[in-house]
């Protein structure tokens, strides 16, 4: 019945793919690995900072010296819990370190310190904000903390490849997502909202540039309503953008090998950037290739539940309770809600401006004019020209009635550059807004009389014509009249 609708390439729904033989539907579980923001390694008091000249954050430990033994970095592990509690989910009493033993050159152990079949955090779920005032939820699958591997450089040196430790070691969490995800946009959204929930929580700083947040992307495709098909990882994917091409493009290739009667192969893919596709880097490799075992230098981590309930009250007040909070403190929509408090200093810049003010006309011009203004010119909220001390003044000129909306709107363009106070704007420019009845009526009263054919034709009937009187009266004021009383007094005069 609904072949015809689902035909029309127009009406598909994000996540779905037409073929020739019907809809498809993806289905997507990511692997994020955070790095923990902590001064030293996992396992090393090494310096874990970025950007440090090549091996020069490198210990015995991480250079896998003969005799050197790992010490676990208290830090990290509470990070992870900390992560974890943010996250709604399980935390385990009892974990073990494994070693997941393959051969890099990065990796001089010869082994990655991970955790496999007990990780530190266990099933917990997020919720994700979708089009329309819509929510969805997002399972998770575990968390677990292991040791990042080194840096090979194939682009120093014609014919050789160097390699710099400086990264290994570094404490990753490793969060696993359930297969719940079903469009590129939700998988977008899953990682925007882990990102935030990791920046509030502290415990990564989320800077996905600098590789401190990357994530692999699971993919397959399935018509609606069948077993889950054959997937494809695709690694270490860097920024939203790739995030999307990178599943629709996979999504789209499985699609046209499964249509075209093939089967899909389960493998370990990379994105291309320049071309938007992704090509095969390895067939898929199953757990038992990597010969875990119990890393027999560390013991398992054993937690007091106190300990874990202290951590917990520790916790800042997270996304989703404070978006509860400001639609109820301040009355703005769930949906400008959960835009401010995708970043704790939106919330903050928030809080400020709208103290004591219209909570939604607040929330209406940071985010549409401030955000718009800001993206336009590259600036961050931290670099803003405009603080929320002088926004917040704008709005109370523009409640007081001192300013119209609209020109309160030449006055932020001012701000942006100038710097200056909204009412030195205002009072440099004499751009208060008439609300004198007499003054008005002055200007009405000119606009009849150069109008009088008009005002004939208005008279019989045209009534579309007293949106030209307004407009006559607000160009001779301009733009400073109050709108409500021109019409008002436009009425009256207009008999
Ligand atoms: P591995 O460690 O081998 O990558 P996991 O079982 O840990 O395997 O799963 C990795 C990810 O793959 C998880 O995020 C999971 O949600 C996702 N996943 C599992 N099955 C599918 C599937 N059929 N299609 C898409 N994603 C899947
Ligand atoms: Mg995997």
């Amino acid at each position: 019945m609904n072949q015809v609708s689902s035909n029309n390439s127009k009406k598909l729904k994000p996540g779905q793919i037409q073929g020739d033989t019907g809809l498809w539907e993806m289905v997507i579980g990511l692997e994020i690995h955070a790095q923990i923001s902590s001064k030293s390694k996992l396992f090393s008091g090494a310096s874990a900072t970025f950007g440090a000249g090549a091996n020069t954050n490198v210990s015995l430990v991480d250079a896998a010296m003969p005799g050197m033994l790992p010490v676990i970095n208290q830090y990290c592990v509470e990070q992870a819990v900390k992560t974890g509690l943010a996250l709604n989910a399980q935390i385990n009493n009892y974990s073990v370190f494994d070693r997941k033993n393959y051969f890099y050159a990065d990796l001089p152990q010869g082994y990655q310190i991970s955790q496999f079949t007990k990780p530190i955090v266990g099933e917990g779920e997020i919720i994700i904000d979708l089009d329309e005032g819509k929510q969805t939820t997002i399972g998770i699958e575990r968390l677990h903390l292991e040791q990042d591997a080194g840096k090979s450089l194939h682009d120093q040196h014609p014919t050789k490849t160097y390699i710099d430790l400086n990264r290994t070691g570094v404490a990753l969490m490793e969060i696993v997502s359930k297969p719940d995800i079903r469009s590129p946009q939700e998988a977008g959204l899953f990682v925007k909202k882990i990102r935030s929930i990791l920046r509030y929580v502290g415990s990564c700083d989320g800077n996905m540039e600098e590789g401190s947040l990357r994530a692999d992307c699971n993919v397959s495709v399935r018509r609606a309503g069948e077993e889950f098909g054959t997937r494809c990882e695709i690694k270490n994917l860097n920024s939203i953008r790739f995030i999307n091409q990178a599943i629709q493009s996979e999504a789209e290739r499985q699609v046209e090998i499964l249509e075209s009667g093939g089967s899909i192969n389960q493998e370990t893919r990379l994105f291309d950037t320049s071309t938007g596709e992704t090509r095969s880097m390895r067939s898929k490799e199953d757990a038992h290739d990597y010969r875990y075992f119990p890393d027999p230098d560390l013991l398992p981590l054993e937690f007091e539940d106190s300990w874990v309930k202290g951590l917990k009250e520790s916790l800042p007040e997270l996304p989703d309770t404070l978006r509860e909070r400001l639609v109820l403190d301040y009355g703005i929509t769930p949906y400008d809600a959960a835009v401010l408090v995708e970043e704790k200093d939106y919330v903050k810049f928030y809080e400020k401006a709208a103290l004591g003010r219209d909570g939604k006309l607040t929330a209406n011009w940071m985010i549409s004019e401030l955000f718009g203004a800001l993206k336009k010119e590259n600036l961050s909220l931290l670099n803003s020209p405009v603080s929320p001390e002088s926004l917040g003044e704008l709005i109370t000129l523009i409640t007081d009635g001192v300013i119209s909306g609209k020109i309160a709107k030449d006055i932020f363009a001012e701000m942006m550059i100038s710097k200056k106070k909204p009412i030195e704007i205002v009072k440099d420019k004499g751009l208060e807004q008439v609300s004198d009845d007499n003054e008005i009526l002055k200007l009405i009263e000119s606009v009849i009389a150069d109008n009088q054919d008009k005002v004939k034709q208005y008279l019989s009937g045209k009534d579309k014509l007293f949106g030209f009187f307004v407009g006559q009266v607000m160009k001779v004021s301009q733009g400073k009249a109050n709108p409500g009383i021109v019409n008002k007094l436009l009425k009256e005069n207009l008999k």
